[in-house]
């Protein structure tokens, strides 16, 4: 590394996809058609969206021109086993078996080893991981450690499991729990990192109980840079060292390729245990697709492979932790809590304690959001009692924390755009005192965030 300190792109511009700007006029009536629910609007009223990185992202020169080289056989494509070929590089199990993305993964394996009566306990659980482990009749358990709860305290692996509270969980209903899984970055927990030292600790608890350790793998190598930039004794690893050592900790693991694949649409399933594999490839060719092509073209195979070979740069990874810390920290300057450290792929705005007037049934992560994309035409995503107040029986409580997920789509935007976010940010937090709450005027009776009609209050 050279001494300069300004975060730069390590890339150029190759193709130009336009957004278009919009009048603050033009987004109130947008907002109104929608009923002030961002996930309603038409995404090119939208100007810096950071709805999710999941998906989002720009592929690269290489990966085009991979999609080119893709091979649509039905079985055995070469680009099967391009694709096989860079996962196994990075995760050496024995089984790679590819689906459209992470939730088609996890599918099929909960259907496997889930159902009635059986525990899965996990750092914490993905949304889509949780239905799919309570879709079986399954219960999900959530053992990240204490700190991992507390938004503004810092610790450098807030992604950490609880081995205690694993190794109690297990001792007590260890014949009722098929696998543990560890999530990285802990995505839930705000994109916290798990440790080699943690990994290893909850590898000995699985020992212990004769239990297989999965991964919950969609940002591994934004984990292994934390890992390289945080944990003693690994600032001399490359990325891939790192990625190759949490390969050999694991028994298998699910993926979106989505996050760290670096592309629009994938993900796999992988394990060493051929009695699964069986079971999951049975279980793929009724959903997904014959084993060599899952729920994928032959061309996004390719782009995947291609993905894994750039997301382990050391270039790309230090400007992607570094970029969304530079989000973050210019945020917190302004005056807008946060959650902390930064995580990976997102800044977490904490909207209750930016708008301590506005009470949590009244949505202050909705009065966040909407301000931003209000006034700038900037699109994050309420996490908070919008999303998690509604009880199963319809009653409505607060969530537990009212937050505002900024999330960086990788490769997408450049510095001046995310100057630009935080200046309206800090227009929008300048004037918080004026901000006013939301009413639902309409919901669903489940997932009511992506659906629901809200009407500001006076
Ligand atoms: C996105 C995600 C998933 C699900 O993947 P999809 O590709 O959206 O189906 C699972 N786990 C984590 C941690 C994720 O971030």
């Amino acid at each position: 590394m050279d001494r300069w300190t300004t975060i730069i792109e390590p890339f150029r511009i190759h193709a130009v996809e336009p957004i278009r700007l919009t009048t603050q006029d033009e987004r109130e009536r947008a907002l109104e058609e929608a009923g002030w629910n961002l996930f309603s609007l038409h995404a090119d009223d939208v100007l810096i969206d950071l709805l999710t990185d999941s998906g989002t992202g720009a592929m690269s020169r290489d990966q085009w021109a991979a999609v080119q080289h893709g091979d649509e056989s039905y079985a055995g494509s070469p680009s099967w086993f391009l694709f096989r070929d860079a996962v196994q590089e990075l995760f050496a199990f024995k089984h790679i078996i590819p689906t459209h993305q992470g939730r088609a993964a996890e599918k099929i394996l909960y259907t496997v080893v889930g159902g009635p009566g059986k525990i899965i306990p996990n750092n914490t659980h993905f949304d889509t991981t949780r239905a799919n482990v309570e879709f079986t009749g399954a219960e999900a358990v959530d053992l990240v450690i204490a700190e991992g709860r507390q938004p503004a305290l810092i610790h450098p692996f807030k992604g950490h499991m609880d081995t205690v509270a694993l190794d109690a969980l297990l001792a007590e209903r260890g014949a009722d729990s098929p696998i543990v899984v560890v999530t990285i970055t802990n995505n839930s927990g705000g994109g916290q990192p798990v440790s080699l030292a943690n990994l290893r600790a909850v590898r000995e608890v699985c020992d212990k109980y004769g239990k297989p350790l999965f991964l919950d793998g969609c940002r591994f190598a934004e984990n292994a840079w934390f890992i390289k930039t945080r944990e003693p004794g690994q600032e001399h690893r490359s990325p891939k060292e790192i990625i190759q050592e949490i390969g050999r900790l694991v028994d298998g693991m699910t993926m979106s390729a989505k996050k760290d694949g670096m592309v629009n649409i994938g993900g796999w399933l992988a394990m060493n245990d051929d009695t699964l594999a069986e079971q999951c490839r049975n279980l793929l060719i009724l959903t997904e697709g014959f084993p060599t092509y899952g729920g994928l073209a032959g061309r996004d195979l390719e782009a995947i492979a291609q993905g894994l070979r750039e997301v382990v740069s050391e270039d790309y990874l230090r400007y992607r932790i570094e970029s969304t810390a530079y989000l973050g920290n210019a945020l917190l300057e302004a005056g807008i809590p946060c959650v902390q450290p930064f995580g990976g792929h997102a800044v977490y705005l904490d909207a209750r304690a930016l708008l301590p007037h506005i009470p949590p049934l009244e949505y202050p992560g909705q009065a966040l959001a909407v301000e931003l994309y209000r006034a700038g035409g900037i699109r994050g995503c309420e996490i908070g009692t919008v999303m998690f107040g509604m009880r199963p029986d319809g009653t409505e409580v607060s969530g537990p924390m009212d937050l505002v997920r900024l999330a960086i789509p990788r490769r997408t935007y450049t510095q001046s755009h995310i100057d630009y976010v935080i200046e309206v940010a800090r227009d929008v937090a300048a004037r918080a005192g004026s901000l006013r709450g939301y009413r639902i005027a309409k919901q669903p009776k489940q997932l009511r965030h992506f659906t629901a009609t809200f009407a500001p209050l006076a």
